[in-house]
């Protein structure tokens, strides 16, 4: 198959039917003062081997988000032809231009801050960012069973990791999906009961498509401990869906998952005022309804009692602001309650 030079829609470099393992880029056509006739390069990587499911391993949703670029460029580098039955498509940064400029979002829509995630399912010839939407929406899914989405919090947010599936009504995949909660070996799983129109879930759930995501950390770094329980949580998913085989020896979960339900505006804390924050707890403590979680000081004023700030509704600390300073409307903690499924 010829690679056309110049399309109205994103290309795929490499032919993802062709057996074994291949690299390239989606090229997203961009033209700008820089480079008039140029595309911007999304990596992609593909394993294939005969038939059988078909798996999408995806890191850098947000551009800030690097433990799962790390899981997938690790998994690809890491897996032989001869390990998989079926496919495993590898897009390690799929927030490409966002991922290249160290920022969450895509700084090359006219906003400045396209947030991936809430532009599914895309438009064919749009912006830079509406075009891996709709590539992925229309020139992907179609062949996919199952879809891992790795995301952290970013560097604004640090996160106890998690893993989410969220339910489809399918009894088999249903199943599935609450296996991998177990398998991926992260100390919290959540079992999500609402879908955002705009998001890659809402893209897959709209075709019964296997969908699971994470939030491994954050703070934009990499921490090994998370790094590693979600390489090898991954490889076992991957086993459970027959891509991997059963004979693969992998290590047991590293952690034993705690259920947890999706938070509701109780679980957050807010800030309303400019300041320093500064919390009182950690990630992953348990808090109750109305326990202190820290404070905001004002920058000017530091003679001035500082605002306090209390948990609203108890649960795991799941969530909590990285940098010091903040300002109104920033979110500093959410917290999980326990699921009741
Ligand atoms: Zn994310």
């Amino acid at each position: 198959m010829a690679t056309p030079i110049v399309s109205n829609e994103p290309v795929c470099e490499i032919d993802l039917e062709a057996e074994g393992k291949h690299t390239g880029y989606v090229r997203i056509q961009f033209s700008s003062d820089r480079s008039a006739y140029g595309w911007q390069p999304v990596p992609i990587m593909s394993i294939k081997n005969g038939d059988g499911p078909v798996a999408v391993v995806v890191g850098a949703n947000h551009g800030d988000e690097y433990e799962g670029v790390s899981v997938t460029t690790g998994l690809f580098r890491d897996l032989n032809v001869e390990d998989v039955k079926g496919q495993i498509i590898f897009l390690p940064a799929l927030n490409a231009p966002a991922f290249y400029a160290g920022k969450r979002t895509s700084p090359l829509d006219e906003s400045g801050e396209a947030n991936l995630n809430r532009m599914f399912p895309g438009v064919q010839n749009g912006s830079p960012t509406q075009m891996i939407c709709w590539w992925v929406v229309n020139r992907l899914l179609p062949k996919v069973d199952a879809v891992f989405d790795l995301h952290s919090a970013g560097k604004s947010i640090d996160h106890h990791p998690s893993v989410k599936i969220r339910l489809i009504g399918d009894p088999e995949k249903d199943a599935l999906q609450m296996k991998f909660l177990e398998l991926f070996g992260a100390p919290l799983g959540i079992v999500g009961d609402r879908v955002t129109e705009t998001t890659f879930s809402s893209a897959t759930a709209r075709r019964e498509i296997m969908y699971l995501s994470t939030e491994l950390g954050g703070a934009g770094k990499i921490r090994p401990w998370i790094r590693d329980f979600a390489f090898n949580g991954t490889k076992r998913c991957l086993r459970e869906m027959g891509i991997l085989p059963a004979a693969m020896a992998l290590p047991d979960p590293e952690h034993k998952v705690a259920l947890k339900g999706m938070q509701s505006g109780d679980n957050y804390i807010f800030a309303y005022e400019d300041g320093m924050f500064e919390p009182v707890v950690n990630l992953g403590d348990v808090v109750e309804d109305g326990q202190l979680a820290g404070y905001i000081w004002n920058l000017k004023a530091p003679w001035k009692d500082p605002a306090e700030l209390h948990f609203k509704k108890g649960g795991v600390v799941f969530c909590k602001r990285t940098p010091a300073l903040c300002e109104v409307g920033d979110t500093l903690f959410f917290t999980l309650s326990d699921y009741e499924g």
